[in-house]
């Protein structure tokens, strides 16, 4: 495995030097939770026995909770009935609910740490780690379906559903297959959403209908202790050897060390012209920062034990280098793309100095963006820093550009080709996206932005994209920007 191909590592010059490092950052057990505030416990690093056990008491039951059941002091218990002696259970708040392996099924937290314990010597025996994955906006989209009725399940295609049972069309990301297969010869998965669980096994059979991936391991709303945070308490395997997968950040309060955000899955009533590409697309690249993870977890060079490695540790490593050697200066203080800059290894200036090297910003024609160019800095959209994010990648500083003028360059429309009424009607756009708070400091739209805009005003006219063209631009040379549709257009999506 050569890391330095697909990653660069700037401040480490070979492989061995980098691995060198994980293993002292293992050792050290410096791994603490920067980011998250709600998770106190020092001992991420240690087995998670006594974490879990207190944790979960507060989360699943605020009032009481016993660990033990004090009839007769056995781990198991279904519908309120021990299931070793079939004594009735007086205490409705014994242990954890694993109603997602089997309803009514609960465990003590003794139980739970031994599954675990349990679990965790079974996958490193077969070199995997854990995988939970997010359904909506990471594998799939799903828009309520208004067809008229067909057979109960159609499908056309091989990625495209129409589900009448639950009046939903699904869409799979493109990739999910492959992604899928390719994953699970690394990782055990899960499956965790918000949504119900007649949902969440709908979803999971059409994105696993031999049932070979997930088994029972499908959590839902109705398994989770809260309904708008994920837990990583019903994963049975030390948090240590979990990765998350999710477009959604916020539902992981508790657990953002073990993260690997992906952008966000849109294809009905998308703005973007084409699908995510099935080579290029975010699950490859996803995948990409998985096998990585996965391979530096059972990197045959490290010294320490597995109990001392950490998927936490590795990924806030990996993601420590993206940007390292930048020093941003962002404009609008926007605290999202803040913390991303700083967990990718950039330093952040606080003032437009001598050593800054990228201006951050949204707002064409601002005194740091008339400074960059001035200085010749790099100047770049948020998405620069979003982008890094989700790819663990530098991207080109020019794909992410912030005015007009600048996208203009690179691509085929040009300022004399453009129709002054398509130039009323951007600024109509410009009007309603102000009013709807999308743009929030900014009336400067670049074209990709327009281009969105310009779909949905579209669509509530219901004109279509080429009746437009033919109505308004009446020439085919004046199509969105090449960059539209390149790997990186999916950025300019709002
Ligand atoms: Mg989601
Ligand atoms: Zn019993």
């Amino acid at each position: 495995m050569s890391l330095g191909d697909d990653f660069p590592l700037h401040s480490y010059t070979t492989e061995h030097d980098f691995i060198a490092t994980l293993n002292s950052a293992f050792q050290s057990l410096s791994f603490n939770n920067t980011t998250t505030t709600t998770n106190s416990n020092p001992h991420v690093l240690s087995e998670p026995k006594p974490k879990s056990k207190s944790k979960s008491k507060k989360r699943s039951d605020p009032h009481h909770n016993s660990d033990e059941n004090d009839q007769c002091g056995h781990p198991e218990i279904q519908d309120n009935k021990c299931i070793n002696c079939k004594k009735k259970l007086l205490d409705d708040n014994f242990g954890v609910s694993f109603s997602y392996v089997r309803k009514g099924l609960r465990f003590s937290h003794k139980e739970i740490a031994r599954l675990r314990d349990l679990q965790s010597h079974e996958k490193l025996k077969h070199k995997k780690l854990v995988l939970v994955l997010d359904l909506d906006q990471t594998l799939i989209h799903v828009t309520t379906s208004s067809k008229t009725k067909q057979s109960q399940t159609s499908s056309s295609g091989n990625d495209h559903f129409t589900l009448n049972s639950l009046q939903k069309t699904v869409k799979l990301r493109p990739f999910v297959r492959p992604f899928l297969k390719e994953a699970s010869t690394m990782f055990e998965f899960y499956i965790y959403t918000t949504a119900d669980k007649a949902y969440a096994l709908e979803m999971t059979r059409l994105l696993d209908p031999e049932n070979v991936y997930f088994g029972t391991r499908i959590i839902s709303r109705d398994d989770s202790p809260r309904s708008d945070q994920k837990s990583l308490d019903l994963v049975l395997a030390p948090e240590r050897m979990v990765l998350v997968l999710d477009d959604t950040e916020d539902v992981w309060l508790n657990h953002r060390p073990n993260l690997v955000s992906i952008e966000r899955y849109t294809y009905f009533g998308s703005y973007s012209i084409t699908d995510e590409s099935e080579t290029e697309g975010a699950l490859v690249k996803s995948l990409r920062v998985l096998k990585l993870v996965h391979g530096l977890f059972f990197h045959k060079k490290l010294e320490v034990g597995f109990v001392q490695r950490d998927v936490r540790v590795i990924l806030r490593m990996l993601r420590g280098e993206v940007l390292k050697g930048c020093n941003v200066f962002i404009s609008n203080l926007d605290s999202r793309v803040c913390v991303m800059a700083e967990e990718l290894g950039a330093m952040r200036a606080m003032e437009l100095e001598e050593s800054v090297t990228h201006v951050v910003s949204l707002v064409v024609g601002s005194e740091e963006c008339l400074w960059a160019e001035r200085e010749k800095r790099f100047l770049v959209h948020p998405r620069w820093i979003e982008a890094a994010y989700y790819l663990f990648e530098r991207m080109p500083e020019q794909d992410f550009p912030i005015s007009l003028k600048k996208f203009s360059n690179g691509c085929e429309l040009e300022n004399s080709f453009v129709c002054p009424r398509l130039v009323f009607v951007l600024f109509l756009i410009e009007v309603e996206a102000t009013n709807c708070g999308l743009l929030k400091e900014s009336l400067a739209v670049n074209w990709c932005m327009s281009c969105c805009f310009l779909r949905r005003l579209l669509s509530i006219c219901h004109l279509s994209m080429k009746s437009f063209q033919k109505q308004f631009i009446g020439s085919e040379r004046t199509r969105a920007p090449s960059q539209f549709n390149s790997a990186h257009g999916k950025f300019a999506n709002i």
